[in-house]
């Protein structure tokens, strides 16, 4: 899963990213580690690999990681190219959800490009240059289509279609909210608009602001309001907290939070809310070798579940050895849950479930 920070400059995107990385740095056992400054890698929070490494002593526990980009440099007026315009909306064009962080606390001394804090200018200021930047794709489309339906009738549907989608955005409403969105989501995938991404906004409050002034209140309440509007999520964080609890070892880091009566990080709720968001889940590979937790859609079946871990554990798929977390723990060992017959073999068919543990079985 990737997902794309993007906000206007100075509302907290380095401070959320730093963060990020400082996080990922901390965790170990990495998968794979990068060079790209502007990409960071968090694992994906799952006790259940705590608790199956408990089990199995596993030289190799590999949790699921979520790949964060940090676009800066989106402005008013990129879409014209104003800063570094259009390069950066390109790097949204790459992600599967955006993460637009919202500028909500107060701060004299940090200068707000607009010159005061107003969450709501903010998101329309962005929001309004993905939109013309889709328009911009869409008149070229619609253009493309016009040809082709000179031939061929079938692109007239299309066509209407796309009108239809341009003259929404031409009220300055993202492409996401067009009422015809679901029915056309095929049709209007074809197009990689900018914004019919699926939007978290994160929402940059100040340290104290989880018990918040007035000010800041209102301005957490406009972000709802625009967020349930459009069927987005809100996550209220404070980038800046955030910044110093990646830094905390794990006790450390539960003894800060629960001195705040937290459970849970702002990081760690925000890859969970993009779990959700984006209908993601896990599961799970586990053995003496390596404890491992893999991303896949919800309503994926087993054979490309298997095909995540291999291309040719999908192509030459025979059965899949399944087992769900909670069963293994009540048995405490898969010795004892075969026994009870709680190892079940399941086909092709099979949609695999949240915290299904499994050994695919395939012909080489
Ligand atoms: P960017 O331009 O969006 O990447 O913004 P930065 O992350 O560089 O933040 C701009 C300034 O705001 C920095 O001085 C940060 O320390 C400060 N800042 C960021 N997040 C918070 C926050 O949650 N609370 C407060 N008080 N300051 C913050």
């Amino acid at each position: 899963m990737k997902l794309g920070i993007v906000g206007l400059p100075n509302v907290g995107k380095s401070t959320l990213f730093n963060a990020i990385t400082n996080a990922g740095a901390e965790s170990a056992n990495y998968p794979f580690c990068t060079i790209d400054p502007n990409v960071g890698m968090v694992s994906v929070p799952d006790e259940r690999l705590d608790k199956l490494t408990e089990m199995y002593h596993p030289p190799k526990t590999i949790p699921a990681v979520v790949e964060f980009v940090d676009i800066a440099g989106l402005v008013r007026g990129a879409s014209k190219g104003e800063g570094l315009g259009n390069k950066f909306l390109s790097h949204i064009r790459e992600v599967d959800a955006i993460v637009h962080v919202v500028r909500c606390f107060e701060n004299e001394n940090i200068v707000h490009v607009e010159g005061s804090i107003d969450p709501e200018r903010d998101i329309e200021t962005i929001n309004l240059e993905l939109i013309l930047s889709d328009m911009e794709l869409l008149e070229r489309r619609i253009e493309r289509s016009k040809k082709l339906a000179k031939g061929d009738k079938k692109y007239n549907e299309e066509i209407e279609v796309f009108e239809r989608l341009h003259a929404h955005l031409e009220q300055g409403k993202t492409a996401r909210t067009f009422p015809e969105f679901e029915e056309y989501q095929e049709l209007i995938s074809t197009v990689d608009l900018l914004s019919s991404k699926p939007v978290i906004y994160a929402a940059n409050v100040d340290e104290n602001g989880f018990t918040g002034d007035e000010a800041e209140n209102r301005r957490l309440e406009a972000v709802r309001r625009i967020a349930e509007a459009e069927g987005s999520m809100v996550l209220p964080i404070c980038a800046q907290m955030e910044q110093d609890i990646a830094t905390l070892e794990d006790d450390e880091k539960e003894l800060f939070l629960s001195e705040l009566g937290l459970e849970e990080s702002g990081l760690d709720r925000l890859i969970r809310v993009c779990y959700d968001l984006l209908g993601l889940m896990s599961f799970l590979t586990a053995g003496p070798k390596e404890v491992r937790a893999w991303t896949i859609k919800k309503g994926t079946r087993a054979p490309q579940a298997a095909g995540k871990i291999h291309t040719d554990f999908e192509r030459g798929f025979i059965r899949a050895e399944v087992i769900s977390y909670d069963d293994l723990m009540a048995c405490g060992s898969m010795v004892a849950a075969k026994e009870k017959g709680l190892v079940r073999l399941e086909g092709k068919d099979y949609v695999m479930r949240d915290g299904d543990i499994v050994v695919f079985r395939f012909n080489v």
